[in-house]
């Protein structure tokens, strides 16, 4: 018998295994789970979206597009930025259409990175960041936050971990695993350090939409910001469109078409038919988009309302369907609350170290669940934790 791991690169064969998806399929042989595990909306596309979608199969719209996406497509992008964002970007040459945010993610690391050179990822962070990182031949370097802090980085933080290869700084808000929004004085800060440092900085926005208490500011629209942005948004979060796989990628010209020549080889373009149901999403569903964003908010404000009532510490995040609190007053480790939840209560919820180191002591809880769910679940979480005889705030 061969063995076939011979054959596997060092780099595939090294590449650790994501920690959500790990617990997820011990979770999936489970009966009568609830899962606040998954991280994406529980809304179904808006209709109008699907009907546009199903009218261009029926036009006949099969064919490849251009490799940056159709340009109808890319004229609502750089619209919908500027209006929301005050960012312009021009559509004939700044603006990728990518497979989802993780293909944009995908190419501009790939876009900006020589072997070594290294990228701050703030930490809690999506579980991609790092291997994307890797894969592109880069080096993540982790710089972990505090729950004193909000999880959010300080300027000192970022100076410490910065190396004679630092080349970008990647931030996401609002954050996945934490929620954590960062507003335009937080941003400001990163700037500073960025334009001190010559960093160029990758925003992850595709939680924009879902932001509850403050307006949205995005990275390039800050002074000095915009020649070193990359700005990656996609319609999965904002427009419940997880499985049509859209996003895009915009950014200075030339990084652009660095990223177009990979794109074209590894890709070609996005699906045509999904980008006509995006042109309507951005044309016409800001309502929808408005009505789930409330629907959110109310969950949120039960969830960490009563999460605090049964004795899980958590802060208010100010975006994303995710919170993120303490279990450090188990005496468990991430690992053991949620496996043991599980086992015992039958809640799924993803250990914070999956998130990277500064994660253990929480639990990512997603709230893009229906209220029943998140009732039961509560009453589940608060049952587990009197068996674990934790004391509970009154
Ligand atoms: N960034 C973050 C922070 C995410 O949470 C996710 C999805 N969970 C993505 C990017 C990927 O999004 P997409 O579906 O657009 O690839």
């Amino acid at each position: 018998m061969i063995d076939v791991n011979q054959f596997l690169s060092k780099t595939a064969a090294e590449l650790p295994p994501s920690g959500i998806r790990k617990f997820f399929d011990v979770a999936a042989q489970m009966e009568n789970v609830i899962s606040l595990g998954v991280g994406e909306p529980d809304f179904i596309t808006p209709w109008s979206i699907r009907d546009e979608t199903i009218a261009s199969i029926e036009e006949g719209y099969t064919s490849y597009t251009a490799n940056p996406g159709l340009l109808e497509l890319r004229q609502e992008i750089s619209n919908y930025l500027k209006n929301r964002f005050n960012i312009e970007y021009d559509p004939k040459n700044q603006i990728i259409v990518t497979i989802g945010a993780s293909q944009a993610l995908d190419l501009a690391f790939r876009a900006i990175l020589n072997p070594g050179e290294e990228v701050l990822i703030i930490e809690p962070a999506f579980v991609s960041y790092p291997a994307l990182v890797t894969l592109a031949g880069g080096k993540p370097v982790q710089v972990g936050t505090k729950a004193e802090n909000g999880f959010k980085v300080t300027p000192e933080q970022i100076e410490e971990a910065l190396t004679p290869n630092t080349k970008a700084i990647l931030i996401c808000s609002p954050n996945n695993p934490t929620g954590t929004f960062l507003n335009k004085d937080d941003l400001t800060k990163i700037a500073e350090v960025a334009i001190k440092h010559n960093l160029v900085v990758i925003t992850d926005e595709i939680y924009a939409e879902l932001t509850y208490d403050e307006d949205y500011v995005s990275m390039a629209s800050l002074p000095g910001m915009y020649e070193r942005t990359i700005t990656i948004n996609g319609f999965s979060k904002a427009f419940a469109m997880t499985g049509w796989r859209l996003g895009y990628v915009a950014a200075p010209e030339a990084l652009i078409q660095a990223m177009l020549k990979i794109h074209q080889y590894t890709t070609m373009c996005a699906p045509h038919m999904l980008q006509h149901g995006a042109i309507e999403a951005l044309r016409n569903g800001k309502d929808q988009v408005e009505e789930m964003q409330r629907s959110y908010r109310r969950r949120r404000n039960y969830i960490v309302s009563s999460l605090n009532e049964i004795g899980l510490e958590c802060h208010t995040p100010g975006g994303a369907f995710y919170v993120f609190p303490s279990i450090k007053n188990t005496g468990l480790t991430s690992q053991e609350f949620a496996e043991q939840l599980l086992k015992k209560e039958r809640v799924a919820v993803v250990p914070g170290n999956a998130f990277g180191e500064s994660g253990e002591g929480y639990i990512r809880c997603s709230y893009a669940t229906s209220m029943e769910q998140l009732q039961e679940a509560i009453i589940r979480i608060d049952r587990f934790l009197k068996s674990l005889n934790v004391k509970q705030e009154q």
